[in-house]
């Protein structure tokens, strides 16, 4: 495997993956032999299986399943459906079982909230996962049938797009956007895209023209382009639909943008949980390389460029830019100290491009129908349109398009959704609307969204909502900042402990302030925003959080009379003295 890899450290999450598919865990001869052969520290090599959840020191079944926690999925009945499989199945949440056939746990959002309950076996997409599909998939797994014969439909993931816009109704031929540089010339073209006012797509909005001209700049004439196509954000799938359908497009957007810089390589880093488009995409890519799009030469002789897929294995973080690029590097994806940014010091050191996929899907239709075009639609600071994954409680989930600016009321109505009591609007790190704000617009100056829409009805629990999100940050807190470990860890015993209905007023006031605390302190976006679930709701909704309190001061989250139980055993006691009383009302 690492020869097969040229015994690149880089390609370390590669060959892992290739490991753990193969021996369903990382054997510790396998770690040494890796690195032996790739002349890296073991420790390495460990961190890197400890820090990302698809791979594992210990063994998992050959059939390993997950299923997705996202709030959809438990929407659409999660917790009753993951129940039921494990007691087909006769395996617990969180174990093997004895036969070491099968395995069961819960992973974070798979992308396919438009159609799920969904779920990954073996790294591959489940969908519409309901009680006779479990039955089949029992049956099975029971049967140890490999998933080669295990029905098509089981996997079949769906575009689902509603309303195609500006982008999605603009289709261009296979290698006209670069031609259409190559014509107008590339740095014609950068004026083009600077024209557009073509913002990066992944949420946090610069300016498209000047990372790239930045990267330009830069002395060192080695440079890379990167496609981030980790969208870990719970709710989003749009860049799925994208790189399924559009694939073309994203990788002439790539081209165009090595041409304009002058790199020589990119990248593709694909979530993990897309393991069903690996195959699709590398197919697209050997079709551009045999039509001269890719490789030597492109567009008699102008550029060079290819692009690498590579993919991720279970790690939220990993949608940081830095991170991703750690991660390219066959590291841990820990965020980096920034600056230097990537455009000064991205991939091995290297000037690096990093953008959204859907970034260089606008940036190959802006080559091909010019800046004004593009700059004709939107508003004066958000000019173009936003590509949005709808999910939750609508009649028709899906891919919708609109052009900045355009009213959430309108979004709402498009999508079929009713008696709607909000929106998280750009995922957990995002914002929570109420229903007093549905005027508000879809804008970088006013909601901001790298591509999330989850639409809640009135009979949703806000609590339970922003208690799913917060468990969601604490499981993905990469653990290298105290704010952000230690502090979304205690949001999420704090939501536990007041949904469980053990609240008193006094924990509302500490949530407050771990969420102050969380916020300003945190060394990265995801600690940064990890707080706005609560944030946003508590703002407003202050009743219902207020509803659920106990009428005492205080009441500690930590039983600590039980935790005594094993030294009362010890001494032999079980007297009133050797009890503690904990909650005022127990004073009382
Ligand atoms: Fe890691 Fe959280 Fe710190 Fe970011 S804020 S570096 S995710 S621990």
């Amino acid at each position: 495997l690492a020869a097969k890899h040229d015994f690149r450290p880089t390609h370390l999450l590669e060959i892992l993956r290739a490991v753990q598919a193969r021996y369903h865990h990382i054997p510790a001869d396998a770690v040494e032999l890796l690195a032996e052969a790739l002349r890296i520290p073991r420790t390495r090599i460990i961190d890197a299986i400890e820090f990302y959840s698809f791979f594992s020191l210990t063994p998992k079944g050959r059939y390993e399943l997950l299923i997705s926690d996202s709030i959809t999925d438990h929407m659409l009945g999660k917790q009753e459906l993951m129940a039921y499989l494990a007691d087909k199945l006769n395996v617990a949440v969180g174990e093997v079982r004895s036969d070491g056939v099968v395995s069961l746990d819960n992973t974070s959002c798979t992308g396919m909230c438009d159609q799920g309950p969904a779920g990954l076996v073996n790294g591959y997409a489940l969908t519409r996962l309901d009680r006779s599909r479990i039955d089949q998939i029992a049956e099975l797994i029971n049967g140890e049938i490999p998933l080669e014969e295990w029905p098509a439909e089981f996997f079949e993931v769906d575009d689902n797009i509603r309303k195609p816009g500006l982008l999605l109704n603009s289709q261009t031929a296979q290698g006209e956007a670069l031609k259409a540089a190559l014509a107008r010339g590339f740095k014609e073209t950068l004026a083009e895209i600077d024209k557009s006012g073509l913002r990066g797509r992944g949420g946090a909005g610069f300016k498209t023209a000047m990372k790239w001209r930045f990267c330009a700049e830069e002395q060192q004439v080695e440079r890379y382009v990167v496609c981030n196509a980790d969208e870990g954000e719970p709710g989003t799938f749009k860049d799925r639909v994208l790189l399924n359908s559009f694939a073309h497009q994203v990788f002439e957007g790539m081209t165009l943008c090595a041409a304009i810089i002058g790199a020589k390589q990119g990248f593709l880093y694909l979530r993990g949980e897309y393991l069903h488009l690996h195959g699709k995409l590398q197919a697209t890519l050997a079709e551009r390389r045999a039509s001269g799009l890719l490789g030597t030469g492109i567009l008699g002789g102008a550029v060079d460029f290819d692009i690498e897929i590579r993919l991720g294995a279970g790690a939220y973080i990993c949608g940081e830019e830095s991170a991703l690029i750690e991660s390219l590097e066959g590291k841990s994806g820990i965020p980096r100290n920034r600056p230097p940014y990537p455009v000064t010091s991205g991939y091995l050191g290297r000037p690096t491009v990093v953008n959204n996929v859907e970034t260089f899907y606008a940036a190959s239709a802006i080559a091909v129908h010019g800046g004004d075009w593009f700059a004709a639609s939107g508003t004066e600071k958000s000019q173009g349109s936003k590509i949005l994954s709808i999910s939750g409680d609508c009649a028709k989930p899906g891919i919708y398009e609109y052009p900045f600016g355009t009213t959430i009321r309108a979004i709402l109505e498009d999508c079929g959704a009713s008696d709607v009591l909000g929106v998280q609007v750009g995922g957990p790190s995002g914002t929570f609307i109420s229903d007093q704000e549905f005027d508000r617009k879809l804008a970088f100056e006013d909601l901001a969204t790298g591509g999330s829409f989850i639409v809640f009805n009135g009979n949703r629990d806000i609590l339970a909502i922003a208690h799913n999100f917060t468990h969601f940050f604490a499981h993905e807190s990469c653990g290298f900042c105290t704010p952000c470990r230690v502090g979304t860890s205690l949001l999420r015993n704090q939501l536990d402990k007041i949904t469980g209905g053990h609240g008193s007023a006094g924990d509302v006031v500490a949530l407050e302030e771990i969420c102050r605390l969380i916020k300003t302190n945190s060394h990265c976006g995801l600690g940064q925003t990890a707080a706005n679930p609560v944030l946003t709701t508590l703002e407003r909704y202050p009743e219902r959080y207020q509803s659920r309190l106990k009428k005492i001061s205080f009441e500690p989250g930590f039983d600590l009379d039980g935790a005594l139980e094993t030294a009362r055993r010890m001494a032999n006691r079980n007297d009133a003295a050797a009890h503690l009383q904990q909650t005022a009302a127990e004073h009382e």
